[in-house]
């Protein structure tokens, strides 16, 4: 059940990550108009007090980020909304900052996205030499634990962590019974399917998503890492 507006990109990048096209947060919005959308969500890759992560903006960065989109929801108050979100990982140990980003109240969204976990305090699975299936369900753990906190407004592409599982396992089946279980819990945290996932081999798996089923609720996003790739929701 896609729980979003018809009208909504959901899901896009800024330059700040690193691996975005270099231009301003203004050309997305101008595309998206453009493209007959009524609602943009920035969710930029988070940083981390210290910078430990890669492939994310810096931690000094993030008050110009939240100026940035703001400055832009003015701008285009009456053309379009923009909401200011951020695509975060579940650290167990940066639980304060997470209160700290929702006690802030600059963010609409903290979008849950697993690219890295943290095997122990202060042990992260880069630091360490693990199995395509270990990391894989590392990620997927994280996931659910992630979503036990309620911090965060709903998943970013569940499937993904799962692209080196070539083949859909029972254990597979059980793990997603699980999250999907715990997601619904904590009041029903949507799930999102990622429109970007889908055109990359074994990102989108068509399992995973039978297990959770028509009726739970369903985000659509882009994951736009520049202006263009918003083409992709023309497919919505
Ligand atoms: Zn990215
Ligand atoms: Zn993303």
């Amino acid at each position: 059940m896609i729980v979003m507006d018809k009208k909504e990109m959901f899901h896009v990048h800024t330059y700040r990550c690193g691996h975005a096209k270099p231009v301003s947060d203004e050309a997305y919005v101008i595309r998206a108009l453009q493209m007959g959308a009524k609602k943009i969500t920035f969710t930029d890759h988070a940083p981390f007090p210290g910078n430990f992560f890669a492939n994310r903006m810096r931690y000094d960065e993030l008050d110009e980020y939240v100026a940035s989109i703001r400055a832009l929801q003015e701008q285009y108050q009456d053309k379009i909304e923009v909401r200011c979100g951020l695509e975060i990982e579940y650290f167990p140990s940066f639980r304060t900052y997470y209160e700290e980003l929702i006690a802030s109240e600059r963010f609409d969204i903290l979008l849950l996205g697993q690219h890295l976990f943290e095997c122990k305090p202060g042990v992260y699975n880069f630091d360490v030499s693990l199995s395509d299936q270990e990391n894989a369900m590392g990620l997927f753990n994280a996931q659910i634990e992630g979503l036990k906190t309620e911090y965060f407004g709903a998943l970013a592409h569940p499937d993904r962590c799962l692209q080196k599982i070539p083949d859909w396992t029972p254990e597979l089946d059980r793990a997603t019974k699980e999250l999907v279980a715990v997601a619904r819990q904590h009041g029903s945290i949507p799930l999102e399917k990622n429109l970007a996932s889908m055109r990359s081999e074994n990102m989108y798996r068509e399992s995973f998503w039978k297990i959770v089923g028509e009726d739970y609720p369903v985000l659509v996003g882009c994951d736009a890492h520049a202006p263009e790739d918003l083409k992709i929701w023309e497919e919505l």
